[in-house]
């Protein structure tokens, strides 16, 4: 699975990179992929944000 962030729509509400460390952080204003999720808690945790994201700004691609 590849994570990406849309970061004209992110509105850097933090919710992801909270949930998430690991895959999401915060730099300046908006989210940006640290690191592509390897573990499954990791990826399931992506998932969860990509779902939870306010805007969706998430987008995961397969595989
Ligand atoms: S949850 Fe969505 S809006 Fe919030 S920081 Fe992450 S990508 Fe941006």
């Amino acid at each position: 699975m590849t994570v990406s962030v849309d970061g004209t729509r992110c509105i850097g509400c933090g919710m992801c990179a909270a949930a998430v460390p690991a895959v999401f952080e915060i730099r300046g204003r908006v989210s940006q992929v640290r690191s592509q999720p390897r573990t499954a808690g990791e990826k399931t945790g992506a998932f969860d944000a990509a779902n939870g994201c306010p805007v969706n700004a998430i987008r995961i691609q397969r595989p």
